[in-house]
């Protein structure tokens, strides 16, 4: 067994600390993982993942890696960590997401997905076993099924066919992989990923034939797509109450600093999302205090304060919000390097927050406390 789960609260939480072994290391769970789509988290380097935000785990994407550099040069270095120079853990992501929101560029066969690359047109076709040759090659310590991300809003016909494609798919996703070791000379694990939409049935359903497929994890995919956020803690919920323990949970795509906690007090372990990173490019810095717009011009003379008081990053032991704006301003590169650093930072800190509450069993009044403080100033 490569997970354990070290504790339950007990405090009317559902939140879970547990641990995660894979062949790069092992992973404490509650955890973000800071995405790296093209093997690179945007801005900063494998060096400041680890010491300047300790991150345990990176997310990579097959989609993306399948088109530029290629597979093959990949595995040719030995797969993504000696590629990237990145010993720790790394999670492919199979590419189903991308892949479907194509739209125009793709055809869907029940063997697969005919598609165009976004890059430069040529055209492509993935299937469960082509995706997982790829993730063999790419060499992550985390592989993914390829699946159907059903669009939201879909009626339950739409999100029934859906997820019997899914189905289908992880079966053979499964079977192929049983046939074809691992290429690197470690081992890979396999997570299987519940669609089903909105649909607590169709959920219930997805849950039990994961279950039966016995894989090393279980993600719950589909969410985060556009429905109220109400819908997606709901769906969690009943997920989470269908669910073995001793599987780590792993919801994709997902989100802000609030949508983390509330998801860890209904029981889930693993997250990624681009909004850190991406949010921090764009000017948007998550703190212990609120939502911080650094590009506004009120920060143009604050040359005290920090972008986050409250925060031990680089950027806020070094940097003041008037200099961070003004490198902004100036479109300097070190805006986004420094804006990113504290992002990242901050949410492996959360979660590192998050891990402590559950071992002395206070993580539901600790969250009640702190999530309020988070979304302060969110429409800044
Ligand atoms: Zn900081």
């Amino acid at each position: 067994m490569s997970f354990t789960l070290i504790s339950t609260a007990n405090d009317s939480s559902q939140a879970r600390r547990g641990e995660l072994r894979t062949a790069h290391g092992t992973i404490q769970t509650p955890i973000f993982m800071p995405v790296g789509t093209a093997a690179t988290v945007k801005s900063i380097s494998p060096r400041n993942l680890k010491e300047d935000i300790n991150a345990q785990i990176i997310l990579a994407n097959t989609y993306h890696l399948y088109l530029r550099p290629g597979t093959k040069l990949i595995s040719q270095a030995g797969g993504i960590h000696r590629f990237m120079s990145w010993d720790r853990p790394v999670l492919t992501d199979s590419g189903g997401f991308q892949v479907f929101s194509l739209k125009d560029l793709r055809k869907l066969t029940p063997d697969g997905v005919e598609f165009r690359s976004h890059l430069d047109g040529s055209k492509h076709f993935f299937s469960p076993e082509s995706v997982m040759r790829a993730q063999r090659k790419i060499g992550a310590d985390i592989i993914m099924a390829f699946d159907e991300c059903t669009p939201w809003p879909a009626t339950e016909a739409e999100a029934l066919s859906s997820l019997n494609l899914t189905r289908k798919w992880t079966e053979t996703a499964m079977d192929w992989l049983k046939d074809n070791p691992p290429l690197h000379g470690y081992e890979q694990l396999f997570f299987g990923i519940v669609q089903g939409s909105m649909y607590p049935n169709l959920r219930q359903q997805a849950v039990e034939h994961i279950v039966d497929l016995n894989p090393d994890g279980i993600a719950l995919g589909g969410l985060s797509v556009g429905e109220p956020t109400d819908v997606m803690y709901d769906i969690t919920s009943a997920c989470a109450q269908w669910l073995p323990p001793h599987k780590p949970r792993y919801v994709m795509g997902v989100g802000t600093p609030w949508n983390l906690l509330e998801l860890v007090h209904r029981g889930m372990d693993m997250f990624d999302c681009v909004m850190p990173s991406r949010n921090a490019r764009n000017g948007m810095l998550f703190t212990w205090n609120g939502v911080l717009n650094y590009k506004a011009a009120r920060h143009s003379q604050q040359l005290d304060q920090a972008p986050d008081e409250n925060c031990q990053c680089y950027t806020c032991q070094n940097f003041s919000r008037a200099y961070l704006r003004h490198l902004h301003n100036a479109k300097e590169m070190l805006a986004m390097h420094l804006a990113t650093i504290h992002n990242l930072h901050f949410y492996l800190d959360l979660m590192d927050k998050a891990r402590q509450a559950i071992e002395i069993n206070d993580y539901h009044n600790w969250s009640k406390n702190i999530i309020p403080q988070l979304q302060q100033n969110i429409k800044e």
